[in-house]
C-alpha cells in the first residue's frame, strides 16, 4: 500500500510500496495551515520541488541538510541547493525523466513565474514544472501507481498528454496564483485520472476555496479525495 499524506498547501509525503519516503514541495515552518514543522520530519529519502518559490522550496533545503535526503528538481534550482550546503541533489529538466530506486520520475510542463527564494543575488533561475511518477510495484501489488503533482500552474493543453496515464492527480485549485476550481475541473477532464486530490488552497485568504464545490464540479469524472492537513490517502 502506498500512502500520500497531505501537510497543507502543495506539500505531500509519499510512502511508496517499496519503502521509500518522498516529500513534495515542503512548506511547513511559515505555513499557517501545516500540521507539522520541518523539525518533525525524521526520515525522508527524496525531496521533490516544483520550483523555487518560498512556499515550495526553502524548507526543502533545511530538511535535506539535516536528513541527508536527495533533492530532485531542475538543474539550476538544484545547483542553488548545492550552493546552500545540500549534499545530494539530482538535476533534471522539463520533459526529462529518470529511474530512481522508487520508480520513474518525469518533469512535466507548468506555466508559472519564478524566483529562487534565498538567492539574494538572483544568480539562479527556476522554471516551474510538475512531477509525473510511475512508482515501482511493491510485493503483491496490483496495477500501476502513477502520481501527477501538477506544481503551481495554469490550465495547459499539455495536460491532455497525460490522459490515461495518471492514477492519482494532485491539482491546485486555489485560483489567484494558480488555476482555480473551474480550470482544475477542466484539467481533470483533460487528464482523466482515477483520483484527484485538490491542493494549493485555503493557505491564505486570496486562495480560499470550497473544495467540496470543486468536487461537485468534477462530478463523476474522477473520485475527488479532499484531505485536511495531516490526513492521508492510501492507494
Ligand atoms: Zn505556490
Amino acid at each position: 500500500m502506498a500512502r500520500l499524506t497531505f501537510h497543507g498547501h502543495a506539500c505531500f509525503e509519499l510512502q511508496t510500496d517499496t519503502g521509500s519516503v518522498l516529500l513534495f514541495d515542503p512548506f511547513l515552518d511559515d505555513n499557517p495551515v501545516a500540521d507539522i514543522r520541518t523539525d518533525d520530519i525524521e526520515a525522508v529519502d527524496f525531496i521533490l520541488c516544483t520550483h523555487g518559490h518560498y512556499d515550495h522550496f526553502p524548507d526543502g533545503l533545511k530538511i535535506a541538510r539535516r536528513t541527508g535526503a536527495t533533492m530532485i528538481g531542475t538543474f539550476e534550482l538544484m545547483a542553488f541547493a548545492e550552493s546552500q550546503g545540500v549534499e545530494k541533489v539530482h538535476k533534471m529538466n522539463v520533459g526529462g525523466g529518470y529511474t530512481f530506486p522508487f520508480g520513474y520520475v518525469k518533469l512535466t510542463p507548468a506555466l508559472h513565474s519564478g524566483t529562487v527564494a534565498g538567492d539574494d543575488e538572483g544568480a539562479y533561475t527556476t522554471l516551474a514544472h510538475g512531477f509525473w511518477l510511475d512508482l515501482k510495484p511493491g510485493p503483491g501489488a496490483e496495477g500501476r501507481k502513477r502520481v501527477y503533482h501538477a506544481g503551481d500552474t495554469a490550465l495547459l493543453m499539455d495536460m491532455e498528454l497525460l490522459r490515461g496515464r495518471v492514477d492519482v492527480a494532485l491539482l491546485p485549485i486555489g485560483d489567484n496564483f494558480t488555476m482555480g476550481p473551474e480550470d482544475a475541473a477542466r484539467a481533470v477532464e483533460f487528464i482523466q485520472p482515477r483520483v484527484v486530490i485538490p491542493m494549493h488552497y485555503d493557505t491564505w485568504p486570496p486562495i480560499a476555496q470550497d473544495a467540496s464545490a470543486f468536487a461537485r464540479r468534477v462530478g463523476t469524472q474522477a473520485e475527488v479525495v479532499i484531505l485536511k492537513p495531516g490526513e492521508a490517502y492510501d492507494f
